[in-house]
């Protein structure tokens, strides 16, 4: 009997994004998860599952084996550290980018020329650390795991690192976009030693993941 093979996704954007490329790999989810509430989730393929959990797990759980592969934005894959996990492919799925944002009213060039320290709230505390260092600015950085949007409102920080989509959400909040990081797609990550392990079964889905990938548009 071939070895069960375990998918960690997150609700959301990346599971309903990723269901295209499971498809194209022959294999359907058979419940949907904004229906249930069961964490396991089977498939059409009596030996794959999908185990739901946070997105900032996602990493954890392949790297320690509770899950073989997942799918997990390159943002959670930096604050992870990456380190245990074989990255084989760039899905190019739930796109964005990690952008610098401010309120409408706050000179952000000035501060940052005059040498001033920048107070900076984010969940992405390694991705903000680097860039504000490679540019020679000092930061503070004040940890938050939500609704940063909030933080430069209340005074709380005067620049926020946080992922933007459509920017809608910084509009919203009377916030404008200053400096744009990176560029984020989701990409797929395998735990190293089921690779080898289990190669015969997860050497094909990788395959038929990537021939299913859509191209980047610029
Ligand atoms: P938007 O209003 O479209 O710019 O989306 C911004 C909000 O959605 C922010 O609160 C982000 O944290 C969240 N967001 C945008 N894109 C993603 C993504 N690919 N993965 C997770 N969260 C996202």
């Amino acid at each position: 009997m071939s070895p069960s093979i375990t998918l960690a996704l997150s609700k959301g954007r990346i599971f309903d994004e990723t269901l295209p490329l499971l498809r194209a790999a022959g294999i359907e989810v058979l419940e949907d998860p904004e229906k249930s509430r069961k964490l396991i989730l089977p498939t059409s393929q009596a030996d794959v599952r999908v185990v739901l959990v946070r997105a900032t797990d996602v990493p954890t759980y392949v790297e320690h084996g509770g899950a073989d592969l997942g799918v997990t934005g390159k943002d959670t894959l930096i604050e992870h550290g990456g380190q245990g996990l074989y990255q084989p492919l760039d899905l190019n799925i739930a796109r964005c980018r990690v952008s610098v944002a401010v309120r409408a009213d706050f000179d952000y060039a000035s501060a940052v020329r005059q040498g001033s320290r920048l107070r900076v709230a984010t969940k992405y505390t390694a991705i903000a650390r680097e860039f504000f260092a490679s540019k020679g600015v000092h930061v503070d950085l004040i940890k938050l795991y939500g609704s940063m949007e909030l933080a430069p409102l209340t005074g709380l920080a005067d620049a926020i690192v946080d992922l933007v989509s459509t920017g809608n959400t910084l509009k919203a909040n009377n916030l404008i976009e200053v400096e744009r990081i990176m560029d984020i797609s989701s990409r797929l990550v395998v735990n190293q030693a089921a690779l080898k392990l289990k190669q015969a079964r997860l050497r094909p889905l990788i395959d038929a993941f990537a021939r299913a990938v859509e191209p980047a548009t610029a």
